[in-house]
């Protein structure tokens, strides 16, 4: 018998409407197997009474012939997705009770499209870091054991609790949010594939917020085609979010199956840099190898302000962390601790409900829009962004895409991770934070194996709006790359 929880989306979609499956039996097989890969901390809060309620209502819409396009298909949202109804933590205390009374465009447009929701997903707290250990809600493991077979590595993050869904079996297809790599990191060790699209192209409207210039909605699944799938029903324009465009969304699936014959494809010469692990390195030659027996032209480019992107990046999200976070002051939304004054009031909610990697952050944002500092660090951050911008901008003159890696290193250990200092762990950004700070879409995808035998993700980059280009390239990579391992075989659960 087919093992549900080993079918792409895709795949499930065939056997839905030939009934060879029905929606509640994937629904009910992914409920088992969240089960037993409870050890691996993905999920905050499981939905299984939602989940088998939504399969039989697909069941029945697909019986009376009004199937829609994920009708039955199993999916874990973000803990960021503000869903009606139900508990929505962003992976920090002060939200740890905060039921919200709408439900974001996006996981709604996904309802909308029939999926079955399993659950909230764990992440790093307000989606800052790239490990989950931010978390209130404890850390979320790397389904990949490390080689001595235990499970002490991270899934990455902040999708991490997405990532680590997929790549296990416990969700088909997952949400996440990247605002500086938060999608494509965690993909990339994880060992499955996710698109941060064009900034703009997915409302963020009842996401709860980290850097609004940065945030982008996005799904991680185990294949090109089901971010394709899911893509197409979470991008559009939304008139609740005034920087969602309003443009037309292709049928991404179509952009598949094409070959990459003449398309010229970028290799920056700044992303090669010191500290980037040599099986990453040569996963990257790999990669670019590939592309070019499948007849791309590969052409080196220099963009020289990259090595400027992740201290403008961390400037930039902090100083709108800051601004955003404001809102958490006891009064509204979230768990109270009563002070004398109101003043006490607000200093005892958030010292009680932030963690630290928040409260540092919501420091150096303060920090750095704070008078005597706006103009060296602020504005000189935002001017420094145009550059980086302006350097995709004249490459994408040249090139039709660029391939890039997605994470300086496989997955690290927790034990690693905790000695690092908060600047070697923001370092972990170098590859991702660029293309946030121009908003144009990237993609990660599994290319390579360390010697370890983890995952290794390239990463895709295209023109704003051009996600086809960026799926056309991914899924011609996908195919000669051959990538097959998964770990939930490798654990045997
Ligand atoms: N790791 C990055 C950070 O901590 C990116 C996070 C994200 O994309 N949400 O800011």
């Amino acid at each position: 018998m087919t093992d549900l929880v080993e079918l792409n989306v895709s795949e499930a979609l065939d056997l839905l409407n030939k009934k060879e499956i029905s929606a509640v039996e994937l629904a009910k097989a992914h409920l088992a197997e969240m089960e037993k890969g409870r050890f691996l901390n993905a999920y905050i809060t499981e939905t299984p009474e939602r989940a088998l309620a939504d399969a039989e209502a697909s069941d029945k819409r697909r019986a009376d012939g009004i199937a829609r396009p994920l009708e039955g298909i199993a999916i874990a949202n973000k803990d960021l997705y503000c869903t009606k109804g139900i508990l929505t933590t962003a992976a920090s205390k002060i939200l740890s009770k905060f039921v919200p009374t709408y439900e974001s465009t996006v996981s709604q447009k996904l309802i909308d499209a029939g999926t079955v929701m399993l659950g909230k997903v764990n992440t790093d707290q307000f989606a800052m870091g790239g490990s989950t250990m931010t978390s209130y809600f404890g850390v979320s493991k790397n389904p990949w054991a490390d080689s001595n077979g235990e499970y002490t590595l991270v899934p990455g993050g902040s999708s991490g609790g997405s990532a680590a869904a997929v790549s296990a079996g416990l969700c088909m297809a997952a949400t996440g949010t990247d605002t500086g790599g938060s999608i494509r990191q965690p993909a990339s060790f994880c060992g499955v594939t996710g698109i941060k699209p064009t900034y703009g192209r997915c409302s963020r409207w009842g996401i709860v917020a980290f850097a609004s210039s940065l945030d982008q909605a996005g799904p991680i699944a185990r294949s090109v085609k089901d971010c394709a799938l899911l893509l197409e029903q979470m991008a559009g324009y939304d008139p609740k979010d005034s920087t969602s465009v309003n443009k037309g969304v292709p049928n991404y699936v179509a952009a598949l199956g094409k070959d990459i014959k003449g398309k010229k494809i970028g290799v920056p010469k700044e992303y090669l840099m010191e500290g980037i692990n040599p099986d990453v390195k040569a996963t990257w030659d790999k990669g670019i190898r590939l592309l070019k027996e499948a007849g791309a032209e590969i052409v080196e480019v220099s963009m020289p302000h990259t090595k400027y992107a992740l201290p403008v990046y961390y400037i930039v999200a902090c100083a709108e962390a800051s601004s955003n976070l404001s809102r958490y002051d006891g009064v509204r939304f979230t768990t109270r601790v009563e002070g004398k004054t109101l003043d006490e009031l607000y200093k005892n909610t958030r010292t009680d409900g932030f963690g630290d990697e928040v409260i540092r952050r919501i420091l150096l944002g303060t920090f750095v829009l704070s008078a005597g500092f706006y103009d060296a660090y602020y504005i000189r951050a935002q001017r420094v962004r145009r550059l980086v911008y302006n350097d995709f901008k004249k490459v994408f003159d040249e090139v039709d895409a660029l391939l890039t890696p997605a994470a300086p290193t496989p997955a690290l250990s927790y034990e690693a991770m905790k000695n690092m200092s908060p600047v070697d762990v923001y370092l972990g950004d170098v590859f991702t934070t660029p293309a946030s700070l121009a908003g144009v879409p990237a993609l990660s995808l599994p290319v390579g194996v360390s010697k370890e035998g983890l995952p290794i993700g390239l990463q895709v980059i295209g023109k704003h709006f051009d996600e086809e280009t960026v799926f056309q390239v991914a899924d011609v990579l996908e195919k000669s790359a051959g990538f097959q391992l998964k770990p939930h075989r490798v654990k045997g659960a």
